[in-house]
């Protein structure tokens, strides 16, 4: 069986979801709730490969809200991954991704010191973060997209908003080693992490995110940012491709332009029909087929029987994994999400 840990993307779509859910003792409650509240599992999944075979698992909502970063909640956003962590392997889940900003917490709290929860002792080897086939769908949504606008990758700009982290170091790595892009531009804030990946790639220029977008064709965002961020169209290049693999989005306002084309990244879509309610309350445009990439790693793992962390730790992702668990993608009918033009 497969499982994935999930969370909401603010508090107040996580009250709107409680209501819908039947949860209504949750939709009136303010952070302070959310933070105590235990992980639940809120959905039992039915998913169907192309090869005919057929797979269960199970949704695990974390209750945690990326306002709890915000708000300096570390404690209690810790809390909440490894608890569902737990109730996961306690319902005797297989192979759970990660999903959205628990895999982040999970790194950046440094959450394998914490062992046993209660009296379950975690196994690690249960859990894949998902951000290698949730790179691998981005690098494809890059060409893809590329060739759908007529954007010539040997003559274009790409830049990597995030490009230090887990997915964005891996989409620098894959562009660089199986496209030809003429230019890879690497946004983040820390200047050390920026100068490591740059020797690491042997190219790449560093710039901060204004000087960075009037330069680029394609502009990968996967950054962990908590909140979107606003964009302003006319510093843009016309036409330019933004693929926004952000969870919570990156880009804060929906930019509505002939010449700008957002794409959602890190989405994939299935070949057939998936039996659950998840996707609906994400607000995915096919919520039967759509999903995230990360959480269809696990349903990946599950059809092989790869029950391993495939993906773990950070900045370890490397093209031959990326290549693989693509390969495995397309054997069972996902497909990256395209440009609708
Ligand atoms: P990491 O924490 O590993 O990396 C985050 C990157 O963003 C780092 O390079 C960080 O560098 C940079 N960053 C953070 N804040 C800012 C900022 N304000 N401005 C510029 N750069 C910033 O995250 P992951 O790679 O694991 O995840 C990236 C994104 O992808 C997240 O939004 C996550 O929720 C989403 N995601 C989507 C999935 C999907 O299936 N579609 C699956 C998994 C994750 P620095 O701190 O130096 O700025």
């Amino acid at each position: 069986m497969f499982g994935l840990i999930g969370h909401l993307t603010s508090l107040q779509h996580a009250q709107s979801v409680a209501r819908d859910l039947g949860y209504p003792e949750y939709a009136d409650q303010g952070l302070d709730f959310w933070c105590m509240a235990p992980p639940q599992i809120v959905d039992d999944i039915t998913v169907t490969s192309i090869t005919g075979q057929t797979i269960y698992g199970k949704y695990v909502e974390s209750c945690f809200l990326p306002e709890m970063l915000a708000s300096q909640r570390i404690k209690a956003a810790t809390r909440k991954i490894v608890n569902a962590m737990a109730h996961a392997q306690k319902n005797g889940i297989n192979i759970t991704a990660l999903g959205g900003f628990s895999s982040i917490i999970f790194e950046n709290f440094n959450l394998q010191r914490i062992t046993r929860i209660r009296n379950i002792q975690l196994d690690l080897q249960r859990f894949t973060t998902g951000n290698t086939h949730t790179a691998y769908i981005i690098c494809r949504q890059v060409e893809q997209g590329a060739q759908q606008l007529g954007i010539d990758l040997n003559k274009a700009t790409v830049a990597v908003c995030g490009a230090t982290g887990d997915i964005g170091s891996a989409v620098c790595r894959w562009l660089d080693a199986r496209t030809d892009t003429a230019e890879l531009l690497l946004v983040a804030r820390h200047q050390g992490r920026l100068e490591t990946l740059q020797s690491e790639l042997g190219r790449g220029k560093i710039l901060s995110i204004e000087e960075a977008l009037p330069l680029a064709d394609i502009v990968v965002w996967v950054a962990s940012m908590p909140k979107g961020i606003d964009i302003e169209v006319e510093k843009l290049k016309h036409p330019c491709l933004m693929i926004d693999g952000g969870y919570p989005k990156n880009l804060g306002t929906k930019i509505q332009h002939p010449d700008i084309h957002i794409l959602n990244g890190g989405i994939v879509e299935h070949s057939l029909d998936i039996d659950w309610k998840i996707m609906h309350i994400v607000n995915m445009n096919i919520p039967n087929r759509q999903l995230f990439a990360c959480f269809a790693e696990s349903m990946l793992l599950e059809f092989e029987q790869l029950h391993t962390n495939f993906s773990w730790g950070r900045n370890e992702i490397t093209v031959a994994k990326m290549e693989k668990i693509g390969e495995i993608s397309l054997k069972h009918g996902f497909k990256p999400l395209a440009l609708a033009i």
